[in-house]
């Protein structure tokens, strides 16, 4: 680190301490030319997740928006707010984990799938719906029969 007193950078770390929440860890330092103390922090980097939209546009991720996307599909059927809660999180660390800093909308489209497939036959078709815009008509009729069976 650069001394902020006169520009060396050589110093050495005299003091080291993680903060309460442990999300970052505070060092005091020595300067070695001219003795001075100063203070840095050490922070994780944030894993914010960037989506990449179909049009290959980019936002950030938004958890609040899977969970919109979630709650308007299983409108008035026997989901507790709770259990789509639990589902965003699952959903946000499984893309997450990847450790992959951008991920694609149509990912994001399928995961969701998947859990409310397992969740809620109707909040799955009305997701699906919504998803795919009806861009896909067959592929969202196959959708309903499978469903029928
Ligand atoms: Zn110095």
């Amino acid at each position: 680190m650069r001394c902020p007193f006169c520009g060396s950078d050589t110093d050495k770390v005299v003091d080291s301490r993680s903060s309460k929440n442990g999300q970052s860890i505070r060092r005091r330092r020595e300067c070695l030319e001219c003795n001075q103390r100063f203070t840095t922090y050490e922070y994780i980097e944030d894993v914010s997740l960037i989506v990449i939209k179909s049009d290959g546009s980019r936002e950030p991720f938004s958890r609040k928006k899977l969970l919109v996307g979630m709650t308007i599909s299983c409108a008035k059927r026997p989901i507790s707010s709770d259990r789509l809660d639990e589902i965003a999180d699952e959903i946000k660390q499984k893309l997450e984990s990847r450790g992959e800093r951008e991920v694609s909308s149509h990912d994001i489209g399928e995961l969701i799938m998947e859990h409310l497939k397992k969740l809620d036959d109707v909040a799955y078709v009305r997701f699906a719906s919504v998803y795919r815009k009806f861009s896909d008509t067959t592929e969202f009729l196959e959708e309903l029969k499978n469903i029928q069976k």
